[in-house]
């Protein structure tokens, strides 16, 4: 069968080596870390949801932006600072405001396959990942927030979540901690939490079982197209730090980028073989 090299050990990574495992290929996952998720996918909100499934392409986003811009405590803050690329994406961000609501209903869709999928495969594979499957609440201080709620619960609603509001006192009564005053809210009683990098590490040893090559500690800084497919090449991490660096390369037939979005090798890779993938 065909062998597909992955770049990135992260969820993303890990879930593609696994689904292309599952469909006959021979994989090999390279991170240059010296376990799976060790950056994004070491530690998130821990939400397995489909209750966040609103698209961000809206003009309220826009606004919201604009207004985090003056504010020092801001949740997402962006620099302003003119580059081609921050306002090309822009650009397509504010294009896609027209498909809003749209989106929002495939985004939920697709995030209640994702959830479902997500169960299955811990369950397969026996993955201990502290799965707590008691529902997401979403909690409203004011009437106005409570309101625009509701306008996205319906698109919601037609992506097929199961998701309904709640008064202040059934929010207390589901969550007996949560003491402070609020107007109201929406629980999703199928949505849960669980711990990202524990289910990452436990699918990657499902993986190795099921014949993947993890190779770890490989900081890959090029990808070229040869006759019969890509050559990735990357040094030792741990040599690299020694100053000796040896280069170290792999023959692919094909190649798959999850390199996360931070790095800036990942970002030259991704930019190199975003045409490559196949
Ligand atoms: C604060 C925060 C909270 C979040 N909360 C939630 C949540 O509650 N629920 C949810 O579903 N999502 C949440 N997310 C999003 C989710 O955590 C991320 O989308 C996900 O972890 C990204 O995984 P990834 O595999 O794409 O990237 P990563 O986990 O970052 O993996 C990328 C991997 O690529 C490797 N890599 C990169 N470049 C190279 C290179 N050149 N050579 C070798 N290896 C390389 C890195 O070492 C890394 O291991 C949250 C994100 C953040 C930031």
């Amino acid at each position: 069968m065909p062998h597909i090299a992955i770049i990135g050990a992260g969820i993303t990574g890990v879930t593609t080596a696994y689904a292309l495992l599952e469909r006959g290929y021979s994989v090999t996952v390279l991170d240059r870390h010296r376990y799976a998720a060790m950056e994004t996918s070491f530690a998130n909100g821990g939400q397995l949801s489909a209750s966040n499934a609103e698209v961000w392409n809206s003009a309220a986003t826009i606004l919201k932006g604009l207004r985090w811009m003056l504010r020092s405590d801001a949740p997402l803050l962006m620099n302003p600072k003119p580059s081609w690329h921050k306002y090309s994406w822009i650009g397509e961000f504010v294009g896609g405001i027209t498909r809003y609501r749209a989106n929002t209903i495939e985004t939920t869709k697709l995030a209640i396959e994702a959830r479902k999928h997500l169960f299955s495969i811990a369950q397969r594979e026996n993955i201990a990942f502290d799965l707590e499957r008691r529902g997401i609440l979403h909690v409203y201080h004011d009437k106005a927030g409570f309101e625009a709620g509701l306008r996205v619960n319906t698109l919601l609603q037609q992506g097929g979540l199961d998701r309904r509001p709640v008064t202040a006192d059934e929010i207390r009564s589901i969550e007996p901690a949560l003491q402070t005053a609020c107007y109201g809210g929406f629980f999703t009683p199928s949505d849960a939490t669980g711990d990202i990098h524990k289910f990452t590490r436990g699918l990657a040893e499902a993986c190795i079982r099921r014949g993947a090559a993890f190779i770890h500690e490989a900081d890959v800084d090029t990808i070229a197209r040869s006759d019969d497919g890509f050559r990735i090449g990357w040094n030792d991490v741990a040599s690299h730090d020694a100053g000796l660096a040896p280069r170290h390369e792999l023959q692919a037939d094909g190649i798959v980028i999850c390199a996360g979005v931070a790095s800036r090798h990942s970002q030259a890779c991704s930019t190199t073989a975003s045409t490559s993938i196949r």
